[in-house]
């Protein structure tokens, strides 16, 4: 990842941050929404995200399932400085389904955008899937189309 895509990224982070702070969402600190399996749902991601994410969260055991995150330890996140769009937007307040909604989809577009203007490949996955492939993290350039 170029410094440039770093610094795009990390400010749609930044960004999402500064909306949630403003909503304030209530959170329980259940820890549920972690465990995928026992919630119902599932965390998408983009390879941005991943190679973040990948960079600083602590090490894990794999392979992983989908069934939660590795990093969630005593209901609390161990990667959270690095933690992905998805982990910033849910909660589970469901006065906060509909704003939670449009700023993931507000903020997938900028990320697909970031790959657009800078011809980056573009991957978007479960997370388990990038735990376990981290070598699909990588932003990589678009091949050029051959002949024409
Ligand atoms: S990275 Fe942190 S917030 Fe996101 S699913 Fe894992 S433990 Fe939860």
């Amino acid at each position: 990842m170029t410094d440039e895509v770093r610094r795009q990224v990390l400010e749609a982070y930044r960004d999402i941050d500064a909306a949630i702070a403003l909503a304030l969402p209530r959170c329980d600190a259940s820890g549920r929404c972690c465990r995928f399996e026992e919630y119902g749902h599932r965390l998408y991601i983009s390879h941005f995200e991943a190679e973040i994410l990948l960079e600083s969260a602590p090490a894990y055991e794999g392979p992983i399932g989908a069934k939660g995150c590795p990093f969630q330890k005593d209901d609390l996140c161990t990667a959270r400085e690095p933690r992905p769009l998805g982990c910033r937007i849910y909660f589970c307040d469901p006065t906060h389904q509909d704003l939670g909604n449009a700023l993931t989809e507000a903020a997938l577009h900028r990320l697909k955008q970031i790959a657009d203007e800078q011809g980056l490949d573009w991957r978007y996955g479960p997370l388990h899937h990038f735990l376990n492939h981290p070598e699909d993290a990588s932003a990589v350039p678009e091949l050029p189309e051959v002949g024409r």
